[in-house]
C-alpha cells in the first residue's frame, strides 16, 4: 500500500542513473558545503522563474523563516494567511516572533478568502502570506492590491506549487519573497530537505545570504545576529539540477493523472478539485471532499487501500496554537474542509493500474454512502 503514497520510490527505479550520477559528481568534486550545484541550481531555479535571485535553504519551513526575516518580518508583527495549511506555514512565522493572523477560505478553491483580508489588517500588520494550497495560486491580484494600499509586504508560500501560474505568471513571481519546499513529495522533491526563497529584490537576496550562513557576510565575521545554518545541501542541490530539467513534464503527467480522477469521478457525489479563474493547477495534491469522509476511508482501508487527509487539524485548532485564541468556529469554512477533505494518490510514477484500483474502489464504497 505505501508505495501509492510515496511515489518516489517508483521514480527512483525510473531515474536512478542519472539520481546516483548526481551523487557521484559532487562526491567526487571535493566540494560539500555551498559548492557549485548549489550555485548553479540558485541560477537555474532562478531562471526557470524569470526571476533575478534564489537563494538555497534546508528546508521550506527555513525558507519562510529566512524569506520573512528578509523582508523585515520581526517580533511584534502580524503576519496574515490561512489555516489550511501545512502546519509549518504558520510554524515560521511563530519562528520569527510574529503573530500569525487567519483568515478564511474560498469552499471551492479551498484558498485564501482574499475578500477577508482587509478586516483582518491592524496597525501592527506587516506582511500577507498565501499559500498556494494543493498546486494552484491563491488571487494574487487582489493579495498584491491590498498589500499596495497598504503599504505590507507579501511572501507566497510556494511548497505545494512549483511550475503552477496565475494569470500567466509563475507561483513565486507575484510578492516581495517566495518560499520553496523540496520535500521528497512536492512536484519538485529532493532526495531529503531542501528548500528556497526566491526574490526579484538584491537586498532581500543578500539578507537570505546572510541569514542563512550564520549572519556573516564574509567568513567568520557575524554581521546580524539571530543567524542561521540554513544551507541547502551540495547533493540535493545537484539531484535538483537533473529533476528540474523534469519539472514540466512531471507537472504535464500529474495533470493526466488528475484528468483520469476527473472524468472517472464526474458522476458521484465527491466534491472534486475546481480550478479558480486564470489558473493553472500542478496537483500536488488531488483533494476532494465528501461528507461521509471518515466512514468513506474506512471503507476503503479494510479493502487495503489507505489515503491520507490534507490536512485533519486545522493549524489554529492544533494544541501548539491554543494561544491565538481562535476557538471551535471562527473559521467555519476552513474547519468544514477540514473533516470533509481527503487526497487520492498523485505522483508523476502513479501507473494507470493503481489508479484504476483506487478509482475502482472508490465508486464501489461511493455507492454504499
Ligand atoms: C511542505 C510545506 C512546507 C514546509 O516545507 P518543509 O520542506 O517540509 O519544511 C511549508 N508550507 C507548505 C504549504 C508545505 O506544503
Amino acid at each position: 500500500m505505501t508505495q501509492l503514497v510515496w511515489g518516489y520510490l517508483d521514480e527512483y527505479e525510473q531515474e536512478r542513473d542519472d539520481i546516483l550520477d548526481a551523487v557521484d559528481t559532487v562526491f567526487r568534486s571535493g566540494k560539500l558545503v555551498l559548492g557549485p550545484s548549489v550555485k548553479q541550481f540558485e541560477e537555474e531555479f532562478a531562471a526557470y522563474h524569470g526571476i533575478a535571485h534564489c537563494a538555497g535553504v534546508d528546508n521550506g519551513t527555513n525558507a519562510i523563516v529566512l524569506g520573512l526575516r528578509a523582508i523585515g518580518v520581526g517580533p511584534g508583527d502580524e503576519v496574515i494567511t490561512v489555516s489550511n495549511t501545512a502546519a509549518p506555514t504558520v510554524v515560521a512565522i511563530d519562528a520569527v516572533g510574529a503573530t500569525p493572523v487567519f483568515v478564511d477560505i474560498h469552499e471551492d478553491t479551498c484558498l485564501m478568502d482574499v475578500g477577508q483580508v482587509e478586516s483582518a489588517i491592524t496597525d501592527r500588520t506587516r506582511c500577507l502570506l498565501p499559500v498556494h494550497l494543493y498546486g494552484q495560486c491563491a488571487d494574487m491580484d487582489a493579495v498584491t492590491a491590498i498589500a499596495g494600499k497598504h503599504g505590507l509586504t507579501v511572501l507566497e508560500d510556494c511548497a505545494q506549487a512549483h511550475g503552477a501560474r496565475y494569470r500567466g505568471r509563475l507561483a513565486g513571481t507575484m510578492g516581495e519573497a517566495a518560499a520553496f519546499s523540496f520535500y521528497p513529495t512536492k512536484v519538485l522533491g529532493a532526495y531529503g530537505d531542501g528548500g528556497a526563497t526566491i526574490t526579484g529584490d538584491a537586498q532581500v537576496d543578500a539578507n537570505l545570504r546572510r541569514l542563512r550562513y550564520y549572519g556573516m557576510e564574509q567568513v567568520y565575521h557575524v554581521v546580524e545576529t539571530p543567524g542561521y545554518n540554513s544551507r541547502l545541501d551540495e547533493v540535493q542541490a545537484e539531484i535538483l539540477r537533473r529533476k528540474l530539467r523534469r519539472l514540466d513534464a512531471y507537472i504535464e503527467a500529474r495533470q493526466a493523472i488528475a484528468a483520469r480522477y476527473a472524468e472517472a469521478l464526474a458522476g458521484t457525489d465527491l466534491v472534486l478539485p475546481r480550478i479558480a479563474d486564470g489558473n493553472s493547477h500542478v496537483y500536488y495534491l488531488y483533494a476532494v471532499h465528501h461528507p461521509a469522509r471518515d466512514k468513506i476511508l474506512a471503507a476503503l482501508r479494510e479493502r487495503g487501500i489507505s489515503l491520507s487527509i490534507s490536512y485533519p487539524w486545522p493549524v489554529h485548532r492544533q494544541r501548539g496554537f491554543a494561544h491565538l485564541g481562535y476557538g471551535q468556529g471562527a473559521l467555519p469554512v476552513t474547519e468544514r474542509s477540514a473533516e470533509q477533505v481527503f487526497s487520492l494518490p498523485m505522483y508523476p510514477s502513479l501507473s494507470r493500474g493503481d489508479q484504476d484500483k483506487v478509482i475502482d474502489a472508490l465508486l464501489d464504497v461511493l455507492a454504499t454512502m
